[in-house]
């Protein structure tokens, strides 16, 4: 049988896509997804649903290459199963910034400027902590109170206010820098993926078909059209247009085995060209971070806290038109290395960047499904990065010195009190992570942006009928993080390219 669309993963995108589809029945949709699908709420593991935990029960196993920088490697995590990344994520609900989509109109994409798609935010979410809106989102979004922020989350605000920030009431509303309550689309400790969210109701359609460890090998291109998808078991299936939502790496990773993508590059590896197009796999780009720890004077949480409840957004320097780090603060918790430790509890805060400037790319290992593809993040490539997070390092020093936290610390750990300030993006360089945001290696872009892989509604320029919606297509780092940006690409791709669902 022909499907209408087949969709390729199940993540936030993904998700989207096929739910909005199949409300039209007589549009049959075959959504594709590597992962195991978890049908009823009941039938979910504890820990992807424990939104007050960090589950790495359904990864990918993705590493990072060497960094040009210190040669290090890290894992990044990414979930396989139908709810995709979402399923594993930390939950920090944060939409872009009007900064963000000037970005995207200067590209030559107008149709996504922010006057575009604040509706289309306003639309998916339901934000416990504001005035209903009618029809009301489907994406839960709340912030917890402050009476039920731990001594040290509290301590952290204060901290803020005291050291100058701004303290404010929404870290969502157009603009907002400062310190304040972090939202979260997560309710009752509960993470609320893009499964629970949007196919809960659409999985008994007729017209939806979920179909779960199905590994996509290829997108099938004849004549210069997407008429369907290989698996990596050889099994082919037909459709009229192809939606790849497989994520930032996925989506690249089966264009480039398609045969679309830098010609050079598929040489390399034996895959036959089908379109030369430079930008699949470039334009990685990812949110680096590095953590501080400090030794607290101990604090016993009475319950298990939720580790991400306060947040500061600061610019590192007057010359940032917005946002660059993100400083988080997460509860005290037992320490993970008590050897030599002096009080049993530490508080840790993040330093991450918002605004890299730094560029990777994703490339073939080889032709096989079966080997994960090479994921150069390109963390710190570009040095203005490496110092910016370690101003965000700076910046926690100068809290820990505040009352009334510097009452609480007993002493900095990491990087710890002997290393100077000069020295701190040396720290960075060694103790890199990522805040798990990658965008771009597919990007959007105006005609003529060679590039650009898609179009201004994320329809794939040298194939017909196969489109990318997911975090591949963002062109820019969103100063935010990235699961509500991807939700409204997502929503609004769709209601571009398929105007009456
Ligand atoms: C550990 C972690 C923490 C994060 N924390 C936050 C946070 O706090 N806040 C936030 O906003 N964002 C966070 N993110 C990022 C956020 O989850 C992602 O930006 C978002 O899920 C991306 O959506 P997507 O649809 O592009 O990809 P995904 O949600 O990753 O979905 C891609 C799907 O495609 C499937 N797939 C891939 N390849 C294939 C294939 N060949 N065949 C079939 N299926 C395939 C995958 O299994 C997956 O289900 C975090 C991510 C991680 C991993």
């Amino acid at each position: 049988m022909t499907h209408d669309v087949i969709v390729v993963g199940a993540g936030a995108a993904g998700c989207v896509v096929a739910s909005r589809l199949s409300e039209d029945p007589t549009r049959s949709v075959l959504l594709l997804e590597a992962g195991p699908h978890y049908a009823t709420e009941s039938s979910w593991p504890t820990d992807l649903l424990d939104g007050l935990g960090f589950p790495r029960s359904h990864d990918w196993g993705f590493a990072s290459a060497p960094l040009t920088h210190g040669g290090h490697t890290f894992p990044i995590p990414r979930g396989k199963v139908v709810g995709g990344s979402t399923a594993v994520n930390y939950c920090v609900a944060l939409r872009s910034r009007p900064t963000d989509h000037r970005a995207w109109a200067a590209l030559g994409l107008p149709r996504w400027g922010w006057d575009e798609v604040l509706p289309v935010y306003q639309a998916l979410e339901v934000d416990h902590d504001s005035e209903p809106r009618t029809p009301p989102g489907r994406t839960p979004i709340r912030r917890y109170p402050r009476e039920e922020l731990t001594d040290s989350q509290e301590r952290f605000l204060t901290a803020c206010e005291k050291a100058g920030y701004a303290l404010v009431d929404d870290h969502n509303a157009p603009d907002s820098l400062g310190a304040g309550l972090t939202p979260l689309n997560q309710v009752g400790g509960r993470r609320y993926n893009s499964a629970l969210v949007y196919l809960a109701d659409a999985a008994d359609r007729p017209n939806l078909t979920i179909r779960s460890g199905a590994d996509v090998d290829t997108v099938l291109i004849r004549d210069g059209r997407a008429v369907g998808v290989r698996l990596a078991t050889g099994e082919e299936l037909a459709a009229e247009q192809v939606v790849l939502s497989a994520g930032a790496y996925g989506s690249p990773a089966i264009l480039l085995r398609s045969g679309v993508g830098p010609a050079e590059h598929l040489r390399e590896v034996g895959v036959d060209l089908v379109a030369d197009v430079p930008g699949v796999g470039a334009n990685l780009l990812e949110h680096p971070s590095t953590p501080a720890i400090f030794a607290t004077a101990g604090e016993t949480p009475a319950r298990r806290p939720a580790p991400l409840r306060t947040m500061l957004s600061i610019k590192t320097s007057r010359d940032e038109p917005d946002v660059d780090v993100h400083i988080h603060a997460m509860a005290t918790m037992p320490t993970r290395s008590p050897q030599g430790h002096p009080t049993g509890y530490d508080l840790l805060m993040t330093s991450a960047l918002v605004a890299p400037h730094s560029v990777g790319s994703v490339r073939l290992r080889s032709r096989d499904a079966g080997e994960l593809p090479v994921v150069d993040t390109g963390i710190y490539r570009d040095p203005r990065d490496a110092a910016r997070v370690a101003q965000g390092l700076r910046v926690i020093r100068g809290l820990a010195e505040q009352s009334p936290l510097a009452s609480l610390l007993v002493g900095e750990r990491l990087p710890g009190a002997s290393v100077a300030d000069a020295d701190l993006v040396d720290v960075v360089h060694a103790t890199v992570g990522t805040y798990n945001h990658p965008v771009g290696t597919c990007r959007m872009g105006r005609t003529g942006d060679v590039d650009a892989v898609l179009d201004e509604t994320c329809r794939v320029s040298a194939v017909r009928d196969l489109l990318v919606i997911d975090a591949s297509a963002i062109p820019v780092s969103p100063r935010s993080t990235t699961t509500l940006p991807v939700l409204m690409l997502a929503e609004r791709a769709v209601a571009l390219n398929w105007p009456n669902p």
